[in-house]
């Protein structure tokens, strides 16, 4: 049985995170939260997060 959380989404980059409850998000790219910043950065969400874009991870 599937389940539709982040941390079996194919997008769920656990790697990065110092945690096991949270990832990022690698759907997009990453985003700049203000124009000063001048460094991108990829959303953290929650292992049990899950949004529409959501894709069962292969492996
Ligand atoms: S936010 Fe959506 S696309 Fe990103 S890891 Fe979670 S379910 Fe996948």
């Amino acid at each position: 049985m599937s389940e539709t959380a982040c941390k079996t989404c194919a997008f769920f980059e656990i790697k990065a995170a110092k945690t096991d409850a949270k990832g990022e998000c690698r759907f997009n790219p990453p985003v700049f939260l203000t124009e000063e910043e001048h460094k991108g950065m990829w959303p953290v969400v929650q292992s049990d997060d899950w949004c529409g874009h959501f894709e069962q991870d292969a492996a």
